[in-house]
């Protein structure tokens, strides 16, 4: 008889750690598996602050697939999802369409905006390895611009929505190149604006309140107004219009604002929240014992009944607990509860400074920025051994 067919949609943590989890678990000709991604390349999303403020590389945030996995144990097919059709158990890309006994969904998230008018237009996003060059040559264009238009001051003002983790590790990045910028493009450092904006009455809302108050102290010395409890309410071409009917001009409007789960899972006719599936207790989507669900497209509720943030910690903790039910259901065996176990959060603020929480310790400065750098090359390490953490670890 033939023997099932696994397909693995997106290559993001938790399709990747699935995908090499399997190989490791699987017999010969136990199963086939494919894994689908729109790139031939994995990205580390949690360095994609760096090159899009370009204090990094972009291909340093990259992966080649082929160097991953085993091509012989999961074949690799480089395309785009289109539509998900969980009835037929068929997948539809962009060049062809994929049956599967078992699918893993792993597609990332996609940028909230609320529906806040100009947002999904006018502001960029820092998701992908494409979105990340475009913000980086977008800022340097704006300082080339400035000098042929210098009544153009707003040219020099960077709005960042958002000061949640991503927006506030990206602008701890923008103003360590800021000083860079301003002597390539001879411009006055005094001209240059940065605006975190936060709805919340703080930024970091929920983050330990002596942790957030060092960050936006030493943000705020590097540069960065904050303008906190107070909403985005709008984006132009021009800039934003926030709370208060204060409209700031701005060359730059980066979204850092929240994110929802792929609009591919809604358009599947699954129920979702924020466009996230809630799965069952097995990572299964409900009513589906076939469909599992990892990362940024899941929910899953802590035992609090509030959901976990989603995170790469998780996704990366998902992939290995759907590729053990996965080997399991092919089996016949038991399945196993998804528990997620919290080891911390590191968050980057900048060159040689962090703020973040391991355990019950906290951690800030030069400690919690090499405990961060840990934390990524841990992850390397995991995905690729110790030649990926020689070619991509960051030992600046
Ligand atoms: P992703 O990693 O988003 O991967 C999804 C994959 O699916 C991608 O490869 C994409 O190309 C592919 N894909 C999407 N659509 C399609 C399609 N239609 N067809 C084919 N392929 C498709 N989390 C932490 O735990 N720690 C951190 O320090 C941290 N830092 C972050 C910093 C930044 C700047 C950002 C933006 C996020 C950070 N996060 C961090 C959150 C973390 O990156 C995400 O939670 C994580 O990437 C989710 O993993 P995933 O597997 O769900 O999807
Ligand atoms: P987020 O949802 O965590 O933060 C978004 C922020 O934008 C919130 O503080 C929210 O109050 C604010 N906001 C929403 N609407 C607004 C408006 N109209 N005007 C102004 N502010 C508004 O999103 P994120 O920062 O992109 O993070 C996404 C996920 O990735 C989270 O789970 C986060 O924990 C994770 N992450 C982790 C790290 C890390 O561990 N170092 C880094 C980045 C992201």
């Amino acid at each position: 008889s033939r023997v099932p067919r696994i397909v693995i949609l997106g290559a993001g943590y938790g399709g990747v750690v699935t995908s090499l989890r399997l190989q490791k678990l699987l017999n010969y000709n136990e199963a086939d598996v494919t894994l689908v991604n729109k790139h031939d390349y994995h990205y580390i999303t949690t360095h994609l602050h760096m090159p899009a403020a370009g204090t990094d590389k972009p291909d340093n945030a990259r992966v080649n697939i082929s160097s991953l996995i085993d091509e012989f144990k999961v074949d690799f097919v480089k395309s785009t999802v289109v539509q998900i059709r969980p009835g037929e158990k068929k997948v539809i890309l962009e060049d062809g369409t994929l049956s599967y006994d078992y699918l893993v969904i792993g597609l990332g998230g996609e940028p909230e905006t609320f529906g806040i008018p100009g947002l999904k237009e006018y502001a960029m996003t820092i998701r992908s390895i494409n979105s990340v060059r475009h913000i980086r040559e977008h800022i340097e264009y704006q300082f080339a611009r400035f000098k042929q238009e210098p009544d153009r001051k707003e040219l020099l003002t960077f709005v960042v929505g958002g000061a949640g983790f991503s927006g506030i590790e990206f602008v701890g990045e923008l103003a360590d190149r800021i000083p860079e910028l301003c002597k390539e493009f001879d411009v006055d450092p005094a001209l240059v604006h940065i605006y975190n904006i936060e709805a919340a009455p703080t930024a970091l809302p929920g983050f330990d309140p002596e942790l957030v108050e060092y960050a936006m102290r030493l943000l705020t010395d590097k540069g960065v107004t904050f303008k906190i409890a107070t909403a985005i309410k709008e984006c132009t071409p021009e800039g934003v219009l926030i709370a208060g009917d204060e409209f700031i001009k701005a060359g730059t409007v980066i979204w850092t604002g929240g994110i929802r789960g792929n609009h591919l899972l809604e358009d599947a006719g699954f129920e979702t929240m924020r466009g996230r599936i809630k799965v069952d207790e097995f990572l299964r989507a409900p009513g589906y014992d076939n469909i599992f669900v990892t990362g940024d497209c899941s929910l899953v509720m802590n035992p609090e009944g509030r959901p976990y943030p989603p995170t790469a910690q998780i996704a990366t903790q998902q992939g290995e607990n759907c590729a053990f039910n996965l080997v399991a259901s092919i089996r016949g065996n038991a399945l196993k509860e998804f528990a997620f176990v919290n080891r911390g959060t590191v968050a980057s603020l900048g060159k040689g400074e962090a703020i973040g929480i391991v355990g019950t310790k906290k951690m800030k400065g030069g400690t919690a920025a090499l405990m961060k750098k840990v934390i990524d090359m841990r992850y390397l390490y995991t995905i690729g051994g110790l030649p990926l953490v020689v070619r991509k670890g960051k030992l600046r």
